[in-house]
């Protein structure tokens, strides 16, 4: 599904990413990992077209990704992204937050829309909060609520940078729990995550980035059981 060659990215002189290349298949739960500054979140966005890289490729369902591509719009629809922080429009309730962008896209009326929302919050354990505000909601909700919003697109591929990592650790589990649900149901995942456990449970393949080269990738129970390099072993014992 997803395809990445020899991607180099600099943001003026500095190299962020130094020949980055990786595939991912569909249905297949990439997890990410390493120390901050390798250029995780960096990889995450040029995959999404929200950077465009210096040289090298990437292909998502055989199209090829940049900036600049032709149809951008529909392209990020298939390719949904959520972030650290909580990203909902703090002025438009839950209902509208998820159904915006299907309103403006897709050629829906307002009931339908009505109904899409309600059952992608049915799908993050949320049904109840379609008419609520963002800031009556819990950081894990709002979370859910920004999951939800993906899914009201039909994505092909779901991105996660640190999506938990800013939340409170009793409502880290819940955000977990959808995103695993999620892998369970067969969606694509690429995601960045400190959450080891989440990575050796669900992922089908770590990868492991270091000053802005994959670094390793594997099997979680092969990465984790016997790494081959002592960044990767020195990485494992700071987050043990
Ligand atoms: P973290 O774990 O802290 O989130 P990361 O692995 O996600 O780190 P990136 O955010 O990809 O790292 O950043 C990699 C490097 O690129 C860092 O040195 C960062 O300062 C630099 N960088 C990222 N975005 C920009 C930007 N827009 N302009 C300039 N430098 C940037
Ligand atoms: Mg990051």
């Amino acid at each position: 599904l997803v395809e990445i060659r020899d991607v180099r990215k600099s943001f003026g002189q500095v190299e962020v990413l130094k020949g980055v290349s990786l595939d991912v298949a569909e249905g297949e739960i990439v997890t990410i990992i390493g120390r901050s500054g390798s250029g995780k979140s960096t990889l995450l966005r040029c995959i999404n077209a929200l950077e465009t890289v210096n040289s090298g490729t990437i292909t998502v369902e055989g199209r090829r990704v940049s900036a600049g591509m032709a149809n951008l719009r529909q392209f990020r629809q298939r390719v949904g992204i959520v972030f650290q922080a909580f990203n909902l429009f703090p002025h438009l309730s839950v209902e509208k937050n998820i159904t915006l962008a299907p309103l403006l896209t897709k050629k829906i009326g307002k009931s339908q829309a009505r109904a899409l929302a309600q059952d992608v919050l049915g799908r993050v354990g949320l049904s109840d909060k379609i008419d609520a505000w963002p800031e009556q909601l819990s950081g894990g909700q709002q979370q859910r609520v920004a999951i939800a919003r993906c899914l009201a697109m039909a994505p092909h591929l779901m991105l996660f940078d640190e999506v938990t990592s800013a939340l409170d650790p009793e409502l880290v589990g819940e955000v977990l729990k959808v995103m695993e649900d999620m892998a369970r149901q067969g969606m694509t995942m690429v995601l960045v995550t400190h959450e080891m456990g989440f990575a050796r449970n669900v992922a089908n393949k770590i990868v492991f980035m270091h000053q802005g080269k994959v670094w390793e990738e594997g099997p979680p129970e092969k990465l984790f059981a016997a790494p081959q390099t002592p960044e990767l072993r020195s990485f494992i014992n700071s987050v043990k």
